[in-house]
């Protein structure tokens, strides 16, 4: 069964397949796509930075920041793109977070759990403490 959906771009009802975006917009998307990629080839542009191409090119940031996660463009080959993290603004070329957000969140996590385990067993001993008097009384 075909699944319709709304454009997340143009709002426009279409039928769903795997992208989240319709027939237009994936064409007008895979142009700049190319006017991109057709930029970055140029030598001289190779390590232009995200503004730059913007500059140059007129396509959206958001839209490079989508090439980027999507892998189509490859940082390795393009030393300058980048694009900030969601929490601290650094330039990072891929996921979400910079390395050091990404540990801190860790870190956090890590933190969590290891309080979670305390209390479990401060729960325990103090159970265990109720059950020695409890024998004692007897
Ligand atoms: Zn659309
Ligand atoms: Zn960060």
């Amino acid at each position: 069964m075909a699944e319709l959906a709304n454009c997340t771009r143009c709002d426009v009802v279409f039928v769903k397949h795997t992208r989240d975006i319709c027939h237009d917009c994936q064409k007008s998307e895979e142009d700049a796509y190319q006017t991109v990629y057709q930029f970055l080839t140029i030598r001289k542009n190779r390590e232009a930075t995200i503004p730059e191409i913007v500059e140059a090119t007129g396509v959206e940031e958001k839209l490079l920041i989508k090439f980027l996660k999507e892998k189509r463009l490859q940082p390795s080959q393009f030393p300058k793109l980048s694009y900030p993290c969601e929490k601290c603004d650094t330039p990072i070329v891929s996921g979400k977070l910079c390395y050091k957000c990404t540990e801190e969140l860790r870190e956090d996590l890590e933190r969590y759990e290891v309080s979670e385990k305390r209390k479990k067993e401060q729960e325990k001993r103090r159970h265990t403490y109720y059950v020695m008097r409890d024998q004692e009384k007897s």
